[in-house]
């Protein structure tokens, strides 16, 4: 079923699959986020991911998407998103994003998670939790009739109410039997616009919060997304579903 804005209404039954994909993911992620530790190179989270992907019987929603050539997406500190696992060392005072999807029987599921290596600068853990508080505030505005910008402008008041900046240049989307479907859900705008909410949306928020300017750039592996002042990012992301008694987090832990 497709409303007129193109975005795919779940069944039941789906929104089941959904749920179903998200509760594998959210292991997933919480086994690869125990994995961390200083002396990791992002390769080898990345080849981690891979094994533990491997290991719950699900495919990387990732790995040749677009030629995208990791299992998982890991962005350390100047780093925003779509991260590649390289030669890189993770050391203790870094935060690294870890963003894993998967298909599981057909049906995509995506999460996201910013974690500090050992101690951070007090500066590093308020991004991460005003990051992480944004989310759930554009979470919180998930609701039947709501409009779709008004988790857009959660998510900017959240972040810029802290002097944090909300990355323009990507953006959420609706999930479902692709990776990315309509809508787009920027992480900005004003309350109020687009379309209204719907039971049965399911949709990608992620929010992704710089320290300093919201300005990125790609560099030359042609994926990785980072801040053009190279100051610290962080991105967290859940997968939810619009129900009649409001949003439930399918990709929660
Ligand atoms: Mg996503």
């Amino acid at each position: 079923m497709k409303t007129k804005n193109h975005i795919r209404i779940k069944t039941p039954a789906e929104v089941d699959i959904l749920r179903k994909a998200g509760k594998i993911l959210s292991s997933i992620i919480a086994e690869l986020k125990c994995s961390l530790t200083a002396g990791m190179t992002t390769k080898a989270i990345d080849q981690n991911a891979e094994a533990i992907i491997k290991k719950h019987n699900v495919a990387s929603a990732f790995k040749g998407y677009r030629r995208f050539p990791g299992h998982a997406c890991i962005s350390v500190n100047e780093g925003v998103v779509h991260g590649v696992g390289n030669g890189r060392v993770v050391k203790a005072g870094d935060i690294v994003s870890i963003d894993v999807g998967i298909i599981y029987n057909n049906y995509y599921s995506d999460t996201a998670v910013t974690v500090p290596i050992g101690q951070v600068s007090p500066e590093a853990q308020k991004l991460l939790d005003i990051a992480r508080l944004a989310l759930c505030r554009g979470i919180e505005q998930a609701r039947v009739n709501k409009h779709l910008s008004d988790i857009s402008y959660a998510v900017q008041s959240c972040v810029e109410l802290h002097g944090f900046s909300v990355v323009r240049d990507f953006v959420g989307h609706g999930i479902g039997r692709q990776l990315h479907e309509d809508p787009e859900i920027p992480n900005y705008g004003k309350p109020g616009e687009g379309p209204l909410l719907q039971e049965g949306m399911v949709l990608a928020i992620e929010p992704m919060v710089n320290m300093g300017t919201h300005r990125t750039r790609i560099l030359d592996d042609g994926w990785s997304v980072v801040t053009q002042d190279g100051k610290p990012s962080a991105h967290f992301e859940h997968c939810i579903v619009v129900t009649a008694q409001g949003p439930e987090i399918l990709t929660g832990e």
